[in-house]
């Protein structure tokens, strides 16, 4: 590993002053000191955010669940608020990779990385979350762009991820056995407004199915779903799973999460 100047800033100015073109933020470092120690990465500063109040714990408000980005996956699993209000949420946080990960890594972080087979991106997108940063609230729908790459601009802070409260949902993943990542995963959630269904793993980046979310928003019912096929063409295609296959993962495991809610 490279040497590095370490910074723990006391709040979100302090850490979005310090940032720079050569500089990470420090939540969980569960991918930031993964990549630094396999020469993956280099930065000349690394600014820890862990220390900022602001950045943590978890409201309830009527129509909403807002949890502090340096929330930690675990603390969203066992969440009394998050298990009554968005169960869905709570049991997504459970199956993020192994007990380390899940005690270290960040909701912030792991949506600021934008792995295209992490789990919370999913959750955003399925369940209209809103992005508070220190210097505007994003859309979660305008937030993700592409591999790994999200709306954010250098400097700017996650605080918290809003998200909003469905009627139903249910998230159902088709795991990497070693690291639990998504092979495919789906996250359906039933608003008054319609049905979202949000696929991560299966294309660089994660996206609502406008097909299966209009199917379901008609009938919300695994039989609507019966002998649905996707196109796969722009579906990754890799040693764990082709492209056809994962198109039919979507689809098992979308009348999979209808029948949980
Ligand atoms: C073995 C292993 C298995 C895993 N399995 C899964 C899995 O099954 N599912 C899954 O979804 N994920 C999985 N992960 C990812 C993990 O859960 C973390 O969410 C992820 O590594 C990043 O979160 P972090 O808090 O550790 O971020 P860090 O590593 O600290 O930071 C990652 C990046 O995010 C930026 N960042 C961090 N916080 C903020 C913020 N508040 N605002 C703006 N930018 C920020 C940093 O600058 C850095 O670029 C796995 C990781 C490992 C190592």
């Amino acid at each position: 590993m490279k040497n590095f100047n370490y910074h723990c800033a006391k709040d979100s100015k302090e850490a979005s002053k310090l940032s720079s073109t050569n500089s990470a933020f420090l939540a969980g470092g569960m991918t930031t000191i993964p990549s630094m120690k396999l020469g993956l990465a280099t930065y000349k500063d690394i600014i820890d955010i862990k220390r900022i109040k602001k950045l943590a714990g978890i409201k309830v408000a009527s129509k909403s669940v807002i949890i502090g980005s340096i929330t930690t996956h675990s603390e969203v699993a066992n969440s009394k608020e998050i298990k009554k209000k968005i169960p869905s949420l709570a049991s997504l946080a459970e199956g993020i990779g192994d007990p380390q990960v899940r005690n270290r890594g960040t909701i912030g972080g792991s949506i600021a990385n934008n792995d295209p087979s992490a789990d919370y991106p999913s959750a955003c997108i399925a369940l209209d979350a809103i992005i508070h940063t220190n210097e505007r609230k994003i859309e979660s729908s305008k937030f993700f762009k592409g591999m790994f790459e999200t709306a954010l601009k250098k400097g700017e802070l996650i605080e918290a991820v809003e998200f909003k409260i469905p009627e139903k949902s249910s998230y159902q993943k088709y795991p990497n056995p070693a690291s639990r990542y998504a092979v495919v995963g789906v996250y359906v959630a039933k608003h008054k407004s319609g049905v979202n269904v949000a696929i991560t793993g299966a294309k660089s980046c994660v996206y609502n199915d406008k097909d299966l979310s209009k199917v379901l928003s008609s009938s919300f019912s695994s039989t609507a779903l019966e002998g649905m096929t996707l196109n796969s063409s722009d579906m990754n295609s890799d040693i764990h799973a082709s492209a056809e296959f994962r198109a039919s993962l979507i689809v098992t495991h979308a009348k999979k999460a209808v029948e949980a809610c």
